[in-house]
């Protein structure tokens, strides 16, 4: 494979991007990039230092970020100034302030600039809200995942019961609705479709459905590619 390839995939919480996006960089030998992990590190430390209410404390915070993913075996490892963040960024607490953390246009420019600079590599398969509309939008194949409420939230249970962290199902379907608002509805790059981004509903695919469904499109992408 001559080109270096770059594959985005946006979508609302829950919709199988990031259980899609592994799968794909595994199967292919890509770099996983979860834009998501970024966005729920900053939220974690800003929680954690006290200041996720003070917008000006919170930019100074992404401006002057040490942030590494290390993505291995379709695990990524979050780390901030050498510390790993990986688990902590996934609890209850940070998922229900992420989206007002992401919605500050500061701390999108920052993050979006550390994407981008990690996306020069190429052959990497990212996800998050705004991959495909204003962090790669040149990217090869973009994507837009989407499932039920119902599906998701039975999924993101799912997740935290693997975690033994107890959470109501009506409280996960809350936090997603909420989230897919503040994301859909913000000013600056809000979550939505790529005009030239194929939409693909998975609420009634396993993920191994899903992902053959994907890594078709993406062989015939990259056949058009080796053809160039
Ligand atoms: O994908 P995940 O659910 O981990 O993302 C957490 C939150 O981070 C999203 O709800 C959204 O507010 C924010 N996010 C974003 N832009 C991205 C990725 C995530 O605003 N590219």
């Amino acid at each position: 494979m001559s080109k270096k390839i770059i594959i985005a995939i946006d979508g609302p919480a829950g919709s199988g991007k990031s259980t899609a996006a592994k799968n794909i960089a595994l199967k292919l030998g890509f770099t996983y990039m979860d834009t998501g992990a970024m966005y729920r590190a900053i939220t974690f430390l800003a929680i954690r230092n006290g200041i996720a209410d003070n917008i000006p404390a919170v930019i100074k915070l992404a401006r002057g970020i040490d942030l590494n993913l290390k993505s291995e075996n379709g695990v990524t490892r979050v780390f901030v100034d050498g510390e790993e963040l990986t688990e902590q960024i996934r609890t209850a607490e940070v998922n229900a302030k992420v989206s007002d953390i992401s919605r500050i246009p500061e701390v999108r420019s920052e993050l979006v600039k550390i994407q981008k600079k990690m996306g020069e590599t190429g052959n990497i398969v990212a996800e998050g809200r705004d991959v495909t509309t204003v962090v790669f939008p040149e990217a090869d194949l973009k994507i837009y995942l989407t499932a039920s409420i119902d599906v998701r939230a039975k999924r993101r249970l799912h997740d935290f019961e693997e975690k033994n962290i107890s959470i109501s199902l009506e409280e996960v379907k809350e936090n997603l609705l909420k989230r897919d608002k503040i994301d859909s509805g913000r000013e600056v790059s809000p979550l939505k479709k790529a005009e030239d981004a194929l939409e693909f509903d998975n609420s009634a695919l396993t993920p191994e459905q899903d992902l053959d469904y994907l890594l078709q499109q993406i062989k015939e992408v990259l056949k058009k590619n080796e053809n160039k």
